[in-house]
């Protein structure tokens, strides 16, 4: 059985971004892991047609891991977000753009294609030392014993570590095998995902329509060329997928309404219904939840892998923080350390999420009238608006230490968010 002999170290199931990070992340603080994860194609683009927007968090982390060398020349920085109401309802809400610089930073972060984003995170497995990469068809079960977690794997080997991270998405079995119970929901809408270039510079703007079935946003990406997320009602959004390349790309120019000028080329589309996962507890029975096995979030306020991100820096702050003082890394200490970290950042955030869609989506005036008179408040108030706009790009309760500058050997103050 492999790592049954090591005393102490981490089995992470599931190859997704969130869960690369937790192993790189882990092996940093100088714990042995074993990462079971499917096959790698490099180069393989067009896998995950997904863009990511990341944060100066999450970028520092890339930087820590040592992957943003290979990485910076595909992403766009994002200088600002401006909120359009799109609704065409009588009480419009008034236009909003939140400014990198009026918190003081040169860009929010930058958008991510996480093709490339996966590529980079894969290439550094093999240069990082106490990381073995198991690449395995999946774990076909989990089971947890007295101080080890076991696994076995689609090809028959045994791999057992002192706790196992759950990456492996949100149906996660190795969540189901710690016993955590999850709630998830649904929305009445999906999101249409594809990339386009055009005419007019984007200036490192992404612009967020609010319609009354969901946002339609842009977000730049390297050059000429936007990622788009477009929210739609579920018959619209298969309408819309099934549509010729030349079709839809006047239903862009349509809802662009010229912004960035005349659409050129539209990339391939993938449709993403939306819904919402969270968990009862964040770690338990040796198992802690990273990325989405933790938390599903609609793509509204680029959120999901953020979170996934600090799930991996957060806990490989609490093994660290444990191995330090010769403790147990998969025993309660560390495990409720990282969820009680976890919980408010994630709980928060697809709290936030859920009422800003519904808000955006409710058939009620009343509803709209208070949206409308927030985003009044937050115009008319700088102070108001900047508090918000930290909040939305980092939490100021809790910056792991891989989320810092200088990374493990930083001393920057937590709470600190350098530029990006
Ligand atoms: C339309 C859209 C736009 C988004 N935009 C943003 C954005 O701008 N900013 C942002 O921060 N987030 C965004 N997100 C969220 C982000 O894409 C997700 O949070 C992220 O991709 C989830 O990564 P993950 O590693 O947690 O999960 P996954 O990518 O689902 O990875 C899970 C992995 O586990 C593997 N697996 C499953 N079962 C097993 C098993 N039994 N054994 C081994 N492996 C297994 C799977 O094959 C997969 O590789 C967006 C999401 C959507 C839908």
């Amino acid at each position: 059985m492999i790592g049954e002999t090591a005393e102490q170290s981490a089995l992470v199931v599931g190859g997704g971004p969130a869960g690369l990070a937790a192993a790189l992340a882990l092996a940093q603080v100088g714990l042995p892991v074993t990462l079971a994860a499917g096959p790698h194609r490099p180069g393989g683009h067009g896998r995950d047609r997904r863009t990511a927007a990341l944060f100066a968090g999450s970028v520092e982390l890339l930087r820590n891991l040592g992957i943003w060398g290979a990485l910076q020349d595909h992403c766009a920085a994002l200088t600002a977000i401006r909120l359009i109401d799109d609704s065409g309802r009588l009480l419009r809400a008034p236009e909003v753009t939140f400014a990198a610089r009026e918190v003081g930073l040169e860009a929010f972060g930058y958008n991510v294609p996480n093709d490339r984003l996966l590529d980079a995170l894969m290439a550094r497995l093999p240069v990082t030392p106490g990381l073995t990469f198991i690449e395995t068809a999946g774990a076909r079960s989990v089971r947890i014993g007295h101080g080890r977690v076991r696994a076995t794997l689609a090809e028959g080997a045994e791999v057992a570590a002192s706790f196992a991270v759950a990456a492996d998405g949100r149906n996660s079995i190795t969540r189901d095998a710690a016993g955590i119970t999850v709630t998830t929901w649904s929305y009445p809408q999906a999101a249409i995902v594809t990339w386009f270039s055009h005419q007019r510079p984007h200036g490192g703007v992404s612009t967020e329509f609010h319609r009354p079935v969901g946002p339609f946003t842009t977000v730049p990406m390297p050059g000429l060329c936007s990622s788009l997320v477009w929210v739609e009602e579920p018959s619209e959004a298969g309408r819309l997928m099934a549509l010729s390349e030349t079709d839809f790309r006047r239903e862009i120019e349509r809802r662009l309404g010229g912004l960035l000028g005349t659409v050129g080329e539209v990339g391939p589309r993938a449709l993403f219904p939306l819904s919402g996962l969270t968990p009862d507890v964040f770690a338990r029975n040796r198992v802690a939840l990273v990325g989405e096995a933790g938390h599903v979030i609609p793509p509204i306020g680029a959120q999901g892998l953020n979170l996934g991100l600090r799930d991996a820096a957060t806990l490989a702050d609490c093994v660290r923080d444990v191995l330090a003082s010769g403790g147990d890394p998969g025993g309660s200490q560390a495990m409720d350390r990282y969820s009680a970290l976890r919980a408010p950042d994630v709980n928060g955030r697809i709290t936030a999420v859920d009422i800003l869609n519904r808000a955006l989506i409710s058939p009620y005036l009343p509803v709209h009238l208070l949206r409308g008179l927030g985003l009044h408040v937050l115009n008319s108030f700088g102070a108001l608006r900047r508090i918000l706009v930290q909040e939305g790009v980092q939490p100021a309760s809790y910056v792991p230490r891989l989320m810092q500058p200088g990374g493990l050997g930083g001393q920057q103050a937590a709470g600190a968010v350098s530029p990006a």
